[in-house]
């Protein structure tokens, strides 16, 4: 028998949990390609640490050939199209590469509503470059400010503005302000807290609105405690270079403005025709898989699993990892000539860090707050990032950061 192409689009949570949970049979059985446009898995829930400078961008960066070893081939570049029914894929080089199977898990986009100016003006929150660049630009923004004499002028440069206290924002927000609070602002003679603004704009009337009511209050109390201006039910009706527009007719200045507010699907472009999408997501079947195309498979943030509400499972790593486990075991059942399972999501629990040795957890209906909380948050995301060498790396960095201000070495983007 010819050995099966397998083709993996995207070396995310999605495409490497698919691989790594392919059993030997199947991997003697096939060829494997998997191309990614970065040659690393970035695990994306540390990555408000790598801007708030807990940890280097290394740590949460992982090779993607460490994963796959000589097993299977790995090409960097850009997938640019698919045509499913010829069972193609084209990238940027011009390639266009021959599969007999296929798994889609490109992962998502920054989405702005159509607000304008957003994509203009607007820091966003998506890779290690935007981490990188954020946490950059605070340390230079503190360097600037030092040289001011005038505190409206340090006022000005001081301000920042996020939009979206959902977890990335949150998660942001906290680790931010306890990069500048903590560490810059102690650098720096001439600089005081009056100098400094930090506003975290929500639409909804509560923060991380997925967790208990008790328990977003909670989080709400403690962004107060770190100096973080709260303003719950507002929403940015446009974002100029230096200023956010907002729905009750207000103008607020800022010279940093981030945004974490929204998501949408990698637009994956079809030669061959039209997907249901929605926000880019691709309308899949139960068992994930592309109606009237064969052995084609689309998982993580791409697709839009048929939920009772019609709104699909949550853009989550959780969601991604569970439909990657659960695809390499019905592409086996496919070699074995067997009918493909329906997936069914367990959601494990939700957790989200408020900044040092402060959290909040909500798992199978118990709570969590504080540094219990931070404790859990932080032994789950170790033992959810698969590779030992980065675990012991991150590890050594927290216990080093129990002792010692934040690094604020600047690295070049
Ligand atoms: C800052 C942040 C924090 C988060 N925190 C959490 C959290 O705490 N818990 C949680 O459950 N979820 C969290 N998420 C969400 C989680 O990261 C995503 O839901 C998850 O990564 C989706 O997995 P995926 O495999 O679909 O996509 P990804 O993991 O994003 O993988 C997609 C891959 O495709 C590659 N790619 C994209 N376009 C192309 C292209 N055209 N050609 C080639 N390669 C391409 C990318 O380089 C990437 O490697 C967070 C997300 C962010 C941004």
């Amino acid at each position: 028998m010819n050995k099966q192409h397998l083709v993996i689009l995207g070396g995310g949570f999605a495409g490497l949990h698919t691989y790594t949970s392919l059993p030997q049979s199947v991997k003697k059985q096939s060829t494997i390609t998997i191309i990614d446009k970065n040659n690393h898995f970035l695990f994306t829930p540390l990555l408000p640490e790598v801007a708030g400078s807990s940890l280097h961008p290394h740590n949460i960066a992982l090779p993607i050939k460490d994963v796959l070893g000589k097993e299977a081939k790995f090409i960097q570049d850009s997938v640019e199209s698919v045509n499913v029914r010829e069972k193609t894929v084209r990238l940027s080089d011009g390639q266009n590469l021959k599969y007999d199977m296929l798994v889609s898990a490109l992962g998502a986009n920054t989405f702005f509503y159509g607000t304008p100016g957003a994509e203009e003006h607007a820091l966003t929150f998506k890779s290690l470059e935007d981490a990188k660049a954020l946490r950059n630009r605070c340390i230079d923004i503190f360097q600037e400010a030092s040289e001011l004499e005038s505190q409206e002028e340090r006022q000005k440069l001081l301000s920042f503005i996020i939009i979206g206290a959902g977890p990335t924002g949150v998660e942001v927000v906290t680790e931010i302000a306890e990069l500048i609070f903590g560490t810059l602002s102690s650098k720096y003679k001439n600089i005081s807290l009056e100098d400094i603004s930090i506003t975290l704009i929500n639409s909804g009337d509560r923060v991380l609105q997925m967790f208990d009511e008790k328990l977003s209050h909670y989080a709400q109390k403690s962004l107060s405690k770190e100096h973080i201006q709260l303003l719950n039910n507002i929403r940015v009706t446009e974002i100029k270079k230096d200023s956010v527009m907002t729905n009750d007719g207000n103008e607020i200045f800022a010279n940093t403005i981030l945004w974490t507010a929204g998501v949408s699907a990698i637009d994956l472009n079809c030669a061959c025709g039209t997907f249901k999408k929605e926000r880019g997501r691709i309308h899949v079947q139960k068992d994930l898989s592309l109606e009237d195309y064969e052995h084609t498979f689309i998982l993580g943030d791409m697709a839009l699993y048929p939920t009772e509400d019609g709104r699909g499972l949550p853009m989550t790593a959780q969601v991604a990892r569970q439909q990657g486990i659960h695809t390499a075991k019905n592409i086996a059942r496919i070699l074995k000539g067997q009918s493909t399972e329906v997936f069914v999501y367990k959601e494990k629990g939700l957790l989200a860090s408020l900044g040092s040795f402060n959290a909040i957890g909500q798992i199978k209906g118990i709570h969590f707050k504080g540094a219990s909380a931070w404790i859990m948050w932080r032994a789950v995301y170790l033992m959810l990032f698969n590779s030992w060498k980065k675990r012991f790396e991150i590890m050594g960095i927290w216990f080093k950061n129990l002792f010692s201000k934040r690094d604020i070495t600047r690295f070049q983007k």
